[in-house]
């Protein structure tokens, strides 16, 4: 036996972007067999995180999935959905609203910027450093700066300790600017891990006293904004799919374009433009291996007869990766398979 700090972490009621919480309850436990089943149902006062009045404050905190923190000694992280007192989802909790399919799977790829001292990693003190054009994928200080990689590649393995299913980091187009990808198998396993992700990624910059900007285009002019493109496929679209099925798809996503982009993130019209690979707001368009559409179609899918998976690239840096599973999914759900 041991004493075992398990964080217990959950999504606040701040809109348009919902807050990381969390807090750390210590239990008896074995830390080599300790196991979801094992977290007990916890609590917090909802009225300090917009999930309730002060009279009536009382949230209660469902354990959904567990990740090991290599950072302490016999410690975890409790990801836990928001529930009411009676037991019923809290309206706050979207995890909640989306489709239970262990056959559906999603990656994530989550871009965002690192800030220190108001400005992005790199940037100097006044004006702006090269234009965009080397930073992508780039190496070297001029580049990337001095701190970003030890923070990224110390992201990358607390990740893996946890047992997230990282899948790779890369700088991205923008100076200070850098992506991760989470692939998971279950309508909400990428989603989850895709939060802790966040929620690691902001507790390690705690102590550079570095900032993790979300927001979809910090940087006017001509600088990339961050999305988060969202590859998404069911057991259908791999197994069976075919050009009917997935022009009936590509339909469905058309005629939800509004539920989708209300969804997909705060402030998207500042990042989708049409320009720096994305297509504008109030359009919706495929493309094979086209950066500029809203749904680029890989080539492997065309090569498979319209079989795998399709990348949304709409979804922003800030979407939440619960509400974006949870609509594809309801507009998937919309098209009859023969
Ligand atoms: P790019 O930057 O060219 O769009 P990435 O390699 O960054 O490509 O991202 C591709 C994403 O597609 C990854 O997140 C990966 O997990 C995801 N992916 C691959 N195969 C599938 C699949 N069958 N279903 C859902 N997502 C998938
Ligand atoms: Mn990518
Ligand atoms: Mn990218
Ligand atoms: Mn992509």
């Amino acid at each position: 036996m041991a004493k075992l700090k398990l964080e217990y972490i959950w999504l606040d009621g701040y809109t348009p972007v919902a807050g990381l919480r969390g807090k750390t309850k210590v239990v008896d436990g074995d830390p080599d067999t300790f196991s979801l089943e094992d977290c007990p149902m916890w609590g917090f006062d909802g009225s300090s995180t917009k999930q309730a009045e002060g009279k009536n404050s009382d949230c209660a905190l469902k354990p959904v999935a567990l990740y090991k923190d290599s950072t302490k000694r016999n410690a975890f992280i409790v990801m836990s959905e928001v529930m009411n007192p009676d037991g019923t989802p809290h309206p706050t909790n979207a995890r909640a609203t989306i489709e239970d399919d262990a056959d559906t799977w999603f990656g994530f790829e989550q871009e965002y910027f690192l800030y220190q001292d108001g400005r992005p990693l790199g940037f100097p003190e006044s004006g702006y450093p090269e234009p965009q054009g080397e930073y992508y994928t780039g190496v070297g200080y001029k580049n990337v700066g001095d701190l970003a990689r030890s923070i990224v590649d110390e992201h990358l393995d607390l990740c893996i300790d946890a047992g997230i299913n990282h899948e790779g980091i890369n700088a991205e187009v923008a100076k200070g600017q850098w992506e991760f990808q989470i692939f998971g198998k279950g309508s909400k396993t990428a989603a989850d891990q895709v939060w802790v992700g966040r929620y690691l990624l902001l507790r390690l910059c705690e102590k550079y006293g570095v900032d993790v900007v979300w927001h979809c285009k910090p940087l006017s002019g001509d600088w990339n904004g961050s999305g988060m493109h969202s590859n998404f496929s069911t057991k259908y679209m791999r197994e069976v799919g075919g050009k009917d099925y997935f022009e009936s798809l590509m339909e469905a996503f058309n005629k939800y374009r509004d539920e989708h982009i209300a969804v997909y993130g705060p402030d998207n019209h500042l990042r989708l433009t049409g320009l720096h690979e994305t297509q504008s707001i109030d359009k919706f368009n495929y493309g094979l291996a086209d950066r500029g559409a809203s749904v680029r179609v890989p080539h492997a899918f065309i090569n498979d007869g319209y079989k795998g998976y399709l990348e949304d690239r709409r979804p922003n840096s800030q979407g939440d990766p619960y509400q974006i599973a949870a609509r594809i999914l309801r507009t998937i759900i919309t098209v009859p398979t023969p």
